[in-house]
């Protein structure tokens, strides 16, 4: 088996054009490339929206290239290693974060000239997209106009944020985008973890005529008692998992009966490895994978995911959106479904 010959990497920013609020301006890609022993060459990327990405890089460049080099290009057998490697510096986090630049250009290679959705066992050929704001910070009439241009685009699903510090508030919000959206749309709503336990309950009660698909972080991701106190006490499907880091953080949540529906980030679990891994473990509990964000990734995962899921977009926030990419992309999205372009591997070109 060929063995890996080096990791380079590279740090790009790219300025948001509708900012995720006033201390998130951009996102941050760090580039992997890895090349083998045969001359073959994998790309794959972290990517963090707001801190770290210099640490990210840093660890990459100093803790798991010498690591890597000399390892066979087998993504579990490598993922395993680094992940102990990294240990002392913590299990989830930049760590995984890191370690996804890594895995996501060695299954790059491992697909070789074949689509990822094909070598993963594509179970269905297109899936929807849900229109998904992060617009806490947006006045109402643009509210509005986006859940307009969701509603145009013909979206079957769209998510704005709630949490603001005056409840009225969200209610009126979330009351004026379902009258845009009309009763047949699925409309979510996502706290990031702004709650406590009463809040929650004040807030979904409250907003309980609006008929929500799912609440998303009402608490914080790692108060899994509280969690589940709030599912057994309210009607509304529970969405957690875009900060939950590790294979057995999900574990923990599934067992504390804490959400309904998981939704792993790729990057900040650590790559498709454990992607993988975890949605293994959620068909165990017949709990359904939504993926977090990275449309272009996402997409392709839930493509073979064994639950049929949706995929977020975030207006003008995917990477081709971004201009991270360069055409062909991975990906189409043609009114409200999501295909694979049939592009080898993860099929990203880095826009240069
Ligand atoms: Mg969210």
């Amino acid at each position: 088996m060929s063995v890996v010959k080096d990791l380079r990497t590279s740090l790009r920013t790219a300025p948001l054009r509708r900012p995720w609020g006033p201390d998130v301006p951009a996102n941050h890609v760090i580039v992997c490339e890895v090349t083998l022993s045969d001359g073959r060459a994998g790309t794959g990327f972290s990517w963090t929206p707001q801190i770290g990405a210099h640490a990210v890089r840093a660890l990459l460049d100093h803790d798991v290239r010498d690591a890597l080099i000399g390892l066979p290009a087998h993504p579990e057998l490598v993922w395993d290693r680094l992940s102990k490697h990294l240990d002392e510096a913590g299990r989830g986090g930049l760590t995984t974060i890191a370690l996804a630049g890594v895995d996501l250009a060695l299954w790059d290679l491992r697909c070789g000239e074949r689509p990822l959705a094909d070598v993963l066992g594509p179970r269905r050929a297109s899936v929807p997209v849900y229109g998904s704001g992060v617009n806490l910070h947006y006045p109402l009439d643009e509210l509005i106009a986006q859940a307009g241009r969701w509603k145009a685009a013909g979206f079957p699903a769209v998510k704005i944020k709630v949490g603001r510090p005056d409840l009225g508030e969200d209610v009126e919000r979330v009351a004026a985008v379902r009258e845009v959206v009309g009763p047949d749309t699925l409309l979510m709503v996502d706290a990031n973890q702004r709650w406590d336990l009463h809040r929650a309950r004040r807030a979904l009660a409250a907003l309980e005529p609006y008929d929500l698909c799912w609440i998303e972080e009402p608490l914080p991701a790692d108060d899994l008692p509280a969690l589940a106190e709030l599912r057994r006490g309210v009607g509304v499907p529970v969405a957690v998992g875009e900060n939950v880091y590790t294979t057995h953080g999900f574990r923990d949540l599934l067992v504390a009966g804490a959400c309904d529906v998981v939704q792993p980030n790729v990057v900040r679990v650590g790559g498709i490895t454990p992607f993988l891994r975890i949605a293994e473990l959620a068909r165990a509990f017949d709990v359904p994978v939504y993926p977090h964000l990275l449309t272009e990734v996402s997409g392709q995962l839930a493509l073979a995911l064994p639950h049929p899921a949706m995929v977020e977009l975030v207006e003008d926030a995917s990477l081709a959106d971004l201009g991270l990419l360069a055409e062909p992309y991975p990906v189409r999205v043609e009114g409200a479904e999501l295909r694979s372009a049939g592009r080898p591997g993860l099929g990203l070109t880095w826009a240069t």
